[in-house]
Order: C-alpha cells, then structure tokens, then sequence
C-alpha cells in the first residue's frame, strides 16, 4: 500500500482544536509501528509530512495527551513494534523531567539570552550575522529553507532541527542561545524544556562528549535529494561548548499539592495544559472557570506569528471545553487580579490549576501565588499522573529513563 494510501498527509499542522488533534492522531495510528520507525527520519518537506505525526504542538498545550499517543501506538501495535514512536513521546516527557530536577539550566539559558541580545546592540558584525540568519539570507540554500518554513509554518521535522541547530552553531558561529530563542518564539510546538536541551545536545552542553555535526551527505539523503549542500560550505568539526557554569545536584520532586475536597472553588486553566476535563476537578465544588486570555510571551523578543495565532485558538478550544464540561462559560483572564475578582464573585477559596512544566509559565507562579494569598486564595498546582510517574526517573540519560516505560505504564494502566 502507498504512503498516500495509507494516509493523506495536510502540509501544514492540524487545527489547533483538540478535535483536528484527534483527528490527525486517528489517521496516523497506522503508521505508528515499524513504518514510522524506519521512515521518521526523513525530511520530505512541507508538502509531505506523512512519516511523521505532526503533532508536537497539540502534546505541547495538551489538547492531546501523551497518554493518548501512547495508547494509541499500544492498541493498534503493541509495546514491541511501536517501541520507536512511543520512545519518542517519552522523549518529551524526559526533557521536561530533567529540566523539572534541575531548573538551573532553564535560569542559566535565560540570563546568557540576556547577554547575547546585549552583545547584538554592541557589536555591529555579530548582529548583521544574526540578522541575516534570522531572515534566511546566509546563502546556504537548507538553511534559508528551514527560515522561511519556520516563519510560514511555526514547523520543522526533527532532524531539520538538529541540522539547523548545528549550523546555526557551528558553521554561522552563532550563539546558541540566540538560535534556540528564535526556535522557542516561532515553533507552534515551541517548548521550554524540548529545545533548551535539545539545543544544548547539540551544543555538547547535555551529554559529555556528544556533540552533534550537520553532514552535507546526511541532509542530501534524509531530505531526498531537495537539498545538496556543498561540504566545503558546512564546518567540519563540532567541538563540545563550554559549559558558563557549575550547577547543583538534581533536586528531588515537588509532591503535588492536594486540594481540600470541601473548599468551593476556581478553575484556571492555562496554555500549559488545555486539557481540564481530565483534571478530575468533577469532584471538586467548582464555580467558575477562568482561562488565560492570550499567549505568554517566551522570551524578551516578540512571539512568533505562527505560535502565537496557534496558542491563541489553542487556549480558546480548551476554554470552550472546560466551560462546556463544567457547565459555565470560561472567562478570559488577562491578569492575576482578573483570577482574583473572579473567584470572589463566585465565593471561591481554592484555586486550582495544573502546575505548568520549568519555563515562562512556571516563572510567574511565585508572585501569583504570593497575591492570591494576600487575597485569601489558596493556590493549588495539580500534576498529572503521567509526570509524576515518569518525572523521577529522569535523573540520568534517557536509556535508563527509556528502560522505565513499561513499570511507568503499567503504573498508569496502559496496555
Ligand atoms: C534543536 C531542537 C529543538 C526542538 N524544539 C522543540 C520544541 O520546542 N518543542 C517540541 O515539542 N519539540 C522540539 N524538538 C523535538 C522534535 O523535533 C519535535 O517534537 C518533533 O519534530 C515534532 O514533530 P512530530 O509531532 O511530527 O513528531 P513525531 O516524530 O511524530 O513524534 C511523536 C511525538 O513525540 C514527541 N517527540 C518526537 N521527537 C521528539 C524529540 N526529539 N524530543 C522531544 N519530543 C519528541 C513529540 O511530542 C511528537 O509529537 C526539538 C528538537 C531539536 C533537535
């Protein structure tokens, strides 16, 4: 059977409403096994993302769960034959693990940003360098490519990513925070934990001694032939980044916080998690819900138009079905105070939220929490079961991680 058989594959990535994701993970679920394991790889371009299930951006807000990826994979597959497609669902998760162990990376990349955008206003040459990257004119044909999909599509396939990163890196001589912020702030997918570290891996600042080389061949054979850099063009050697500091060991796990069953309560849902019908707040005495009114920004510099046109229909879609599922209409909420005035007006005590992943979401819950309390609200962070379970095995490299996947889903009832 052809690929086109099998499925047909939109060029850009589906609605983002939880239907479309559903949608698109119904008609990739075939796919899921052994095909996708030898095919992933590939880079047919915009027009055919057939190999792959495009769906990062729906996981990344949860509209989709990974529990239904995996699910998915498992029903039609098994454990055995879709070990490939499952693996790299749990790559996200381990990404976001690691990072929840070990915030001080998220901390370190943030303030080298600030350094780097400071450089660009005192050094004229390295901020044409960076311009002229950022707006696809370097003249290497691939790269000018993955500018121009990133900004029309807020997409990349996986191993143009690693190629981008790499150049961007090692042939542009570019910082890579810089690169990694114009992923963050353009990808419909753009996910704190996801890219820090993947930029990092590239870096050789994740995993001692691996660095990773964009090859000429490497990209002419993954991309069939779209792309023929000249080798001559590309750098030759990766050597690993110095690391800019020493960090702490890996923090233990923050337990997730329990709500008081009794306390009348608010609902607030963010774009970290757009998915409330399975919070399992039904038992709770839920009065209102509230939904952040527009995306957060992810970094110094504008969001992209992609990401935060996605982000936007995204948090509408999950407000719609919260509201419907609780039976209130969801009430945008721009501003903490909004969450306040809101849970007074309803006599709420509690609110309760998902605790978003080590990133911009994370970052302003401090001085929320803070001002809810002054408000005599009490914050309540819920965590899925699927972080907690699989977060703590996230203390080493991924093959250990990876070696967890079945305790983990027998833990949670996936089989
Ligand atoms: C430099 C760099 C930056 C990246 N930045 C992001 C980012 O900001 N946000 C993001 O979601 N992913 C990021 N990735 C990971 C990966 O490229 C995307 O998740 C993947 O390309 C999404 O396409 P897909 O849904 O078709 O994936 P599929 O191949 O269909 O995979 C299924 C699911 O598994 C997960 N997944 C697959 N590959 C990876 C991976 N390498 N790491 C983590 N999860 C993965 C995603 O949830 C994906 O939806 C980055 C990778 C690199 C090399």
């Amino acid at each position: 059977m052809s690929q086109t058989e099998l499925f047909s594959a939109p060029s850009v990535p589906p609605t983002p409403d939880r239907q479309a994701g559903l949608e698109r993970l119904k008609a990739f679920t075939p796919l899921m096994g052994r095909r996708y394991a030898t095919q992933r790889n590939f880079d047919f371009g915009p027009e055919d993302r057939s190999n792959i299930s495009m769906l990062s951006a729906h996981v990344r807000h949860r509209l989709v769960l990974e529990s239904e990826l995996a699910q998915a994979a498992l029903n039609a597959h098994g454990l055995q034959a879709a070990e490939k497609f499952i693996q790299e669902v749990c790559w996200r998760t381990y990404w976001k693990g690691w990072l929840e162990l070990r915030p001080s990376r998220w901390s370190e990349y943030k303030s080298e940003l600030s350094q780097a955008l400071n450089a660009l206003g005192e050094d004229d040459a390295l901020r044409r360098r960076y311009e002229a990257a950022c707006e696809g004119r370097t003249g290497l044909d691939c790269f000018d490519a993955w500018v121009s999909e990133l900004m029309q599509t807020g997409y990349l396939h996986n191993h143009a990513r690693m190629w981008f990163a790499s150049i961007w890196i090692y042939t542009l001589e570019l910082p890579w925070v810089l690169g990694a912020d114009l992923f963050l702030r353009h990808l419909i997918d753009g996910d704190p934990a996801s890219n820090t570290l993947s930029w990092r891996w590239v870096g050789g600042l994740q995993t001692a001694g691996k660095t990773y080389l964009a090859r000429a061949s490497n990209i002419e054979k993954y991309t069939g032939g779209r792309f023929t850099p000249d080798a001559g063009a590309l750098a030759h050697d990766a050597p690993p980044l110095d690391p800019a500091l020493q960090h702490p060991a890996p923090q233990t796990l923050a337990a997730g916080e329990t709500p008081d069953p009794d306390a009348p309560s608010l609902l607030w849902i963010h774009e970290e998690d757009l998915h409330a019908e399975s919070w399992a707040a039904e038992k709770r005495d839920v009065r209102a819900v509230v939904y952040q009114a527009g995306p957060l920004p992810r970094g110094e510099l504008a969001l992209g138009a992609c990401a935060s046109r996605f982000t936007q229909q995204a948090l509408e879609d999950g407000a719609r079905r919260a509201g419907a599922h609780f039976g209130y209409t969801a009430q945008a909420s721009a501003h903490i105070e909004d969450v306040i005035d809101a849970a007074r007006s309803v006599g709420a005590k509690q609110i309760l939220t998902q605790r978003p992943a080590v990133g911009p979401g994370l970052d302003r819950m401090p001085p929320y929490r803070a001002k809810l309390a002054q408000a005599g609200l009490t914050l309540i962070e819920l965590r899925r079961s699927w972080d907690a379970a699989f977060h703590p095995y996230a203390t080493k490299g991924f093959f250990k991680f990876k070696s967890a996947i079945p305790t983990v889903f027998d833990q949670l009832s996936l089989n």
